[in-house]
């Protein structure tokens, strides 16, 4: 792959050609170059809750403990495999976000009532770290996509501003829609994110130190890659606003229609 067409200088058409043919080349490389790092990444990721698991069954099997010991090492492993089950179907949804909406057939989305359901699904955590949540959601916004991808999109920036809030504070989803997109918003006023960290917060892996160094935040760091990955396949943007120790804004727009290939060709 490394091998490139070389250009002759005299002759146009040939050489347009050896430059499309080289960009290709180019492209594949990258994207072999991407899966590989993915991969790597991924497998570092799954290496931590597994040598977390050997570790513990280890200590269980060195010696003779009380039933309560057995019990705390038990517990350890469960907390260790949920770690695991999280990682391994954010990795799923991940590669299977942008290809399956060309395998699947588009649903008409009701996003009001996605919205809806996602906002009583959090209610009980936000009550419980004492967060005020509140919603305003207009009536009837309808997109085409995938229901499921597109309820996790909701979900993930719900948890992350509930998860990055501290007790007391206040988070807020809204959604509207204009002609020709609907614009859904997230709002928190918790710890924020720092102008460097803003741009890196939807690359895979990616967590803040500050969200490393917390224990209630754990986490994957992929929950905003799966959403702009999911986004991206449904022809929309994401994009967030911060200030570290103020809070945060994720704004989701989303075309109330997907242009079929004919009706692009078509303007
Ligand atoms: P995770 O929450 O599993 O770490 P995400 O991909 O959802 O992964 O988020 C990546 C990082 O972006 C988080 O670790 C955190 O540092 C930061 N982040 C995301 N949402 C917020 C938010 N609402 N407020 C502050 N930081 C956030």
């Amino acid at each position: 792959l490394d091998e490139r067409l070389p250009y002759r200088g005299v002759d146009d058409e040939f050489d347009r050609l050896a430059d499309t043919i080289n960009r290709l080349l180019d492209r594949i490389a990258e994207f072999i170059e991407e899966r590989r790092s993915f991969l790597a990444d991924a497998a570092h990721e799954l290496r931590t809750p597994i040598a977390a698991i050997r570790s513990s069954v280890e200590v269980a099997l060195d010696k003779d403990r009380s039933e309560q010991g057995y019990r705390d090492l038990l517990e350890q492993v469960l907390d260790e495999s949920e770690s695991l089950e999280v990682l391994v179907n954010q990795l799923l949804l991940l590669s299977e976000a942008p290809v399956s909406l060309e395998k699947s057939p588009l649903e008409r989305v009701a996003l009001s009532a996605a919205a809806t359901r996602s906002v009583e699904m959090f209610a009980g955590v936000a009550e419980s770290r004492h967060i005020r949540l509140d919603s305003s959601i207009g009536p009837g916004i309808v997109v085409l996509g995938i229901r499921r991808h597109l309820s996790q999109v909701i979900t993930n920036l719900l948890d992350n501003a509930i998860k990055y809030t501290p007790e007391g504070g206040r988070v807020t989803l809204s959604l509207t829609s204009s002609n020709t997109s609907a614009r859904l918003k997230v709002t928190d006023n918790g710890v924020g994110i720092s102008p460097e960290d803003q741009r890196r917060v939807f690359e895979r892996f990616f967590r803040a130190d500050r969200a490393r160094q917390r224990d209630d935040t754990r986490g994957t760091g992929l929950g905003l890659s799966i959403c702009q990955s999911i986004v991206a396949a449904h022809g929309g943007e994401i994009g967030c606003q911060s200030r570290l120790g103020h809070g945060s804004d994720f704004t989701v727009v989303l075309p109330l229609t997907i242009p079929t290939v004919d009706d692009a060709a078509n303007g």
